[in-house]
């Protein structure tokens, strides 16, 4: 007779204990969403003739690793496609990568605050995250998660830009940071808004990579590309760990619509990335407003701004989404507002200026 400790299933103590994931919260039909870093431009055409296209096949498996949209990708930043690894959303990626190098006990050295995806990651692949809190101006502390890095690190997570912050890292202070940590621990650089970066001390993720054995991309189609609900996201990696990644991943993880949908905007690319820089104007003019109120705001590279809001996080949120703005809150720390449309800019300013009142 076996002993047991219950009679009931139990859940893996790490999986007890993770942290909420909580999505941005949905926009009602007269409110702006600015919650969760998407692109407010409707689908481009092209890639909605894709999506209905493809929507015939629905009754066949997708190609299982997604083979010619990793040679688009591949075409698109100069890599071979041997070296993509597509998956259902980076997030999704960024699992497999850590499945694939991360074994129980095993230290990830991670800024916080950065992705709230992280922690819940590492936990779920039996690891243990290392945070390392970030420097002034809401900038990653490259110093000094180069010395949280120990004998059990197996991987290192780069946020660039961070999210929620918005800084990106500087290409001066990434070089010193790969010369300091051992060639054998990898360093994920997550680019998600890469895209958006306009900082000319910002790196070349790609240089990065081809000159850094250890360094693993990870890359979304979700925000410039404007396919956030089709999940597609990608990892660059040299071939053998690359195919490490594939091995871990869920099988047929992308679908063929998805597959067909992200082929199609890589197409459409140079309007897509015209959208990008309207965007970024829009940016600026939400950051010059914000800035003309009086907040001193981190340097934002990203398609969000960040409001270090403290204890009246919470309350401001609420506010925001009464008066027709839904942001991101997280709790006791600030908000973060992502670039919409115009008349969302407009109208989170005025509620903004308002908070500013008695300041
Ligand atoms: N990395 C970062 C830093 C992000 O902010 C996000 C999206 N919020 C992702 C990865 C994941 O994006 P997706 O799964 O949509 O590709």
């Amino acid at each position: 007779m076996l002993s047991c400790v219950s009679d009931n299933p139990q859940l893996r103590p790490a999986v007890d204990a993770l942290p909420a994931y909580v999505p941005g919260a949905r926009a009602g039909a007269t409110s702006f969403k600015l919650s969760s870093n998407e692109n407010p431009y409707p689908v481009h055409p092209a890639v909605l003739a894709a999506i209905v296209d493809a929507a015939q096949d629905t009754n066949r498996y997708p190609d299982m690793h997604a083979s010619e949209l990793c040679e688009a990708i591949a075409g698109m930043i100069g890599v071979r496609a041997e070296e993509v690894v597509a998956g259902n959303g980076s997030v999704a990626v960024l699992a497999h990568v850590l499945g694939a190098f991360v074994d129980a006990g095993d230290e990830v050295v991670l800024p916080w605050r950065s992705f709230e995806a992280y922690p819940i990651a590492i936990q779920v692949a039996g690891g243990t995250g290392v945070r390392v809190p970030l420097a002034a101006g809401g900038r990653l502390d490259l110093p000094a998660m180069a010395a949280a890095v120990t004998e059990r690190t197996k991987v290192v997570l780069v946020c660039t830009p961070n999210n929620p912050t918005g800084p990106a890292v500087h290409a001066d202070e990434l070089d010193a940071f790969l010369a300091a940590v051992p060639r054998h621990v990898v360093v994920v650089l997550d680019e998600a808004y890469v895209e958006f970066v306009r900082d000319p001390e910002a790196p070349d993720g790609v240089e990065v990579y081809a000159a850094h054995p250890n360094v693993v991309l990870l890359r979304t189609l979700s925000k410039a590309y404007g396919l956030a609900g089709l999940r597609v996201g990608y990892a660059v990696a040299r071939p053998r760990l690359a195919a490490g990644i594939r091995a871990v991943a869920t099988p047929f993880g992308v679908s063929h619509v998805a597959q067909r949908a992200a082929i199609a905007a890589i197409g459409v690319q140079d309007r897509l990335l015209e959208i990008v820089d309207e965007l970024v104007d829009e940016r600026t003019r939400l950051v010059d407003l914000l800035t003309a109120q009086g907040w001193d705001l981190p340097e934002t590279q990203a398609n969000f701004v960040w409001l270090p809001l403290g204890e009246q996080t919470v309350a401001r949120a609420a506010e925001a989404a009464s008066a027709g703005v839904v942001v991101r809150p997280f709790a006791g720390e600030g908000i973060r507002v992502s670039v919409g449309e115009p008349e969302a800019t407009d109208l989170f300013c005025e509620i903004a200026a308002g908070w500013r009142e008695g300041v």
